[in-house]
């Protein structure tokens, strides 16, 4: 085959597997580069599919039912004597459905005949894609592209303070494969990742600290949502401390000794295991030279446009790697968005509207402005709110925490922001983003009918509420 393509992507996560299938359903001839392995293996997908999104998934799913059944069935009339736990068949279980998940990519690339290159990519002037073997200078082939699509994701940030120390001091993919559970637990860093990790041990028993640097619990979230979500976690057990800087960890005694700042001064505290979920880098190491006038920026993120165009015509950069938040979905958008452009179509993404979610129990939902920022902007707001304890579905399922709260227009009553704190918030989500994606006004969906019993009519109820008449609560 010749070595001569439309299109060369780099990276099979979300971002690189998704634009290559839709660079492909356009006519185009693309190839991919990736170098993930597991257990020496080839495999595609990348972080979401390998050690992110989809594990971690899994894991919380088991780790509720476990909790569900300890804690919650005997309030329906189901009694079981002894609800057992077996760690190994429940990483087990996450491991086949990682595994169908990426042998599902590669039948994929088969029916759009998207030629799959495993190494280490590297892109020259003249938009050349040369692939080595990890670790090795020589080039073992190389890629002439029309058009290279770099979305080679990120990586952990790691803390020279705590070493990734097998047995003792783990990053997020390493708290994914944990044999047992850990009786004691700290995590350094209260994001998404370091809540959904903390919520899955926690619920299998162990105890769970979160040390956060910041003053505050998700501080891109709405604030009535993130302080309802914080009082869940504490009620939960998971033990947050705010204002908390990790200044050393150590490895003494079989257990990691970490020392950390906070407004009294240095705390010391004792974990059996220790996981650093600070963050994630762009992977632009390694990718390219200076002699190819790429701009980074200082925090390494490959410089792109809103079309994710790079500063060097012809080669575009998607996902992790660039600005906007580190998220699949995002990603994916991204790189449909350049398969079509490089088709010639007028594709966007519309970055106003990326919907967050945290997969803790209840979960915590959002898309567009938070109160506070239209606040900042001076953007005056009407806002209904809907608890999901008036909810009759709610009630049924036995998940009555949390609320829906939508912002609007004062004067246009325009949708301006949707925030969820629910069980399943991050289905409800779904249909704020479509109806701000189609420009809806509060009363658009206060006219709109929902089925009952379900939890989205408590998105109903909010939209009602934001005109005070909602029906099943004092407005
Ligand atoms: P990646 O998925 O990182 O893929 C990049 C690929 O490029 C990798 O396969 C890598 O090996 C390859 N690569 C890198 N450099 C080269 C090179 N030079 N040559 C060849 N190949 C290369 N996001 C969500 O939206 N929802 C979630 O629920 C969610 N949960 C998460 C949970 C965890 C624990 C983690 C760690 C992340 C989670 N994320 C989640 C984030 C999500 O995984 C990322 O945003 C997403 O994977 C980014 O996609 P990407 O295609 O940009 O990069
Ligand atoms: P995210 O970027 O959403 O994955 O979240 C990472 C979290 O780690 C953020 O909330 C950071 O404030 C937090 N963090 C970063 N550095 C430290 C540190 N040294 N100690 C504690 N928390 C940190």
């Amino acid at each position: 085959m010749s070595k001569k393509f439309d299109v060369v992507v780099i990276g099979a996560g979300p971002g690189g597997y998704v634009a290559a299938i839709r660079c492909a359903q356009l006519g185009m001839k693309v190839a991919v580069v990736d170098e993930w392995l597991h257990k020496g293996e080839p495999t595609l997908g990348g972080t979401c599919l390998n050690v992110g999104c989809i594990p971690s998934k899994a894991l919380l799913e088991s780790s509720h039912l476990y909790a569900a059944a300890k804690n919650d069935l005997s309030g329906h009339g189901i009694n079981i004597k002894q609800v057992g736990l077996d760690v190994k068949a429940m990483i087990a279980r996450k491991d086949k459905i990682v595994s169908e998940l990426t042998q599902g990519i590669n039948g994929l690339f088969k029916i759009n005949k998207i030629k799959l290159v495993h190494g280490h990519a590297r892109v020259s002037p003249g938009k050349i894609v040369d692939v080595s073997d990890r670790g090795s200078p020589n080039t073992r082939e190389s890629l002439e592209a029309e058009h290279i699509i770099i979305a080679a994701g990120s990586s952990p940030v790691r803390m020279d303070r705590a070493p990734l120390t097998d047995g003792y001091i783990y990053d997020s993919a390493g708290a994914l494969e944990f044999d047992s559970v850990p009786r004691t637990l700290g995590i350094i860093g209260a994001g998404a990742i370091g809540l959904e990790l903390g919520s899955v041990w926690s619920r299998l028993g162990s105890e769970v600290v979160l040390l956060e640097a910041m003053d505050t619990l998700l501080p891109t979230a709405d604030k009535q949502i993130s302080r309802a979500a914080s009082r869940s976690y504490k009620q939960q057990g998971i033990d947050i401390r705010l204002n908390a800087r990790l200044l050393s960890a150590e490895i003494k005694q079989k257990k990691v000794h970490v020392t950390y700042e906070d407004t009294r001064g240095a705390q010391q505290i004792k974990f059996d295991k220790l996981v650093v979920a600070v963050g994630r880098k762009p992977n632009s190491d390694y990718l390219f030279g200076d002699e190819l006038g790429l701009e980074i920026d200082e925090r390494e993120y490959i410089h792109v446009n809103s079309y994710c165009e790079t500063s060097v015509p012809g080669i575009h950069a998607i996902g992790d790697l660039v600005r906007g938040p580190m998220l699949a979905h995002k990603a994916s958008e991204e790189g449909i968005m350049v398969a079509e452009r490089i088709a010639g179509q007028q594709s966007s993404v519309n970055y106003d509207l990326i919907p967050g979610v945290i997969y803790t129990h209840p979960e915590v939902a959002w898309v567009g402005k938070s109160e506070h920022a239209c606040h900042s902007a001076g953007i005056p707001v009407s806002i209904g709110t809907f608890p999901m304890a008036a909810s009759g579905r709610a009630k049924a399922a036995g998940t009555t925490e949390g609320m829906v709260k939508i912002i609007a227009h004062q004067e246009t009553d325009r949708i301006l922001g949707v925030h969820i704190f629910a069980a399943q918030a991050s289905e409800l989500i779904a249909q704020a983003v479509i109806a701000m994606e189609m420009g809806a006004s509060a009363e658009d969906i206060a006219m709109t009918m929902f089925a009952h019993p379900t939890l989205a009519e408590s998105v109903h109820e909010a939209a009602l509420a934001v005109h005070n008449r909602a029906i099943h609560i004092k407005n």
